[in-house]
């Protein structure tokens, strides 16, 4: 389960921004999750808490933010959404899909205090 090394690397960098901006307790954390980062959020949240426990995040709420896959097509030439990866172009049915967005996973925001 790779999500509990991700999970591990926001509490590095959660606890690395304590350093720097001096807070010591975090209320809110906001994940972006992409739709092909292969991250699965029921999985996120279940290491997030084990991960967390007795850190300056162990109360903190995780918000989840789903991400949409995106591609450009090069055979219609559209931006268009995808589900999953090697998903058929929506608009034109080719597979030519070169994937632009929803491949990360990133903290977008911390709420402390
Ligand atoms: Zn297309």
């Amino acid at each position: 389960m790779h999500e509990m090394s991700l999970c591990e690397s926001i509490l590095d960098i959660i606890e690395q921004q304590a350093r720097e901006q001096q807070f010591a307790k975090v209320k809110t954390v906001r994940l972006e999750i992409g739709a092909l980062s292969s991250v699965e959020p029921e999985a996120m949240r279940f290491c997030f808490d084990a991960v967390m426990q007795g850190s300056l995040a162990g109360q903190a709420r995780l918000e989840i933010i789903d991400v949409q896959g995106q591609a450009w097509c090069m055979q219609c030439g559209h931006n268009v959404v995808i589900e999953q990866r090697y998903d058929p172009c929506p608009s034109c049915g080719g597979f030519q899909l070169q994937v632009n967005g929803g491949e990360e996973m990133r903290i977008k925001e911390l709420e402390v205090e």
